[in-house]
């Protein structure tokens, strides 16, 4: 746990959000800025920067598997939905700390920008 970071304080409930789905060692909320009629962040309970700087498979499989079932909970899964993760400053990651985007309920155009 960082102390200054946004989404450790989210996931210690210092700051408030929209909490839609628990599991052991992640958070799913609402992002605050939507992208798409839903946008969600998987959101890791320990403090990681970036991809970078982990490589532990069942760490980087539970939040696949977290993204999924909230994609299926929210009855993405039929029509098709994105899982994004922006990863340093050219992939226009804005938040210190590793999240997954789920996004959908609009069709999306590839490539990203
Ligand atoms: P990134 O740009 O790092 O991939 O994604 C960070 C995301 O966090 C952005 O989509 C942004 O809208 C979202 N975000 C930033 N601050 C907050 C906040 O305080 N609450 C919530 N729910 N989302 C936030
Ligand atoms: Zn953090």
């Amino acid at each position: 746990m960082s102390t200054d970071c946004l989404f450790c304080r989210i996931a210690k409930g210092e700051i408030p959000a929209q909490v839609v789905y628990r599991t052991p060692t992640a958070i799913a909320i609402r992002d605050i800025n939507p992208q798409a009629p839903v946008h969600l962040l998987v959101i890791p309970l320990e403090h990681v920067e970036t991809l970078n700087d982990t490589a532990d498979a069942e760490f980087l499989g539970s939040l696949l598997v977290a993204a999924r079932e909230v994609a299926r909970r929210e009855r993405l899964d039929l029509k098709g939905y994105r899982v994004v993760v922006n990863n340093g400053v050219e992939a226009g990651q804005t938040v210190p700390h590793l999240h997954l985007h789920v996004l959908g309920g609009r069709a999306m155009r590839w490539p990203p920008g």
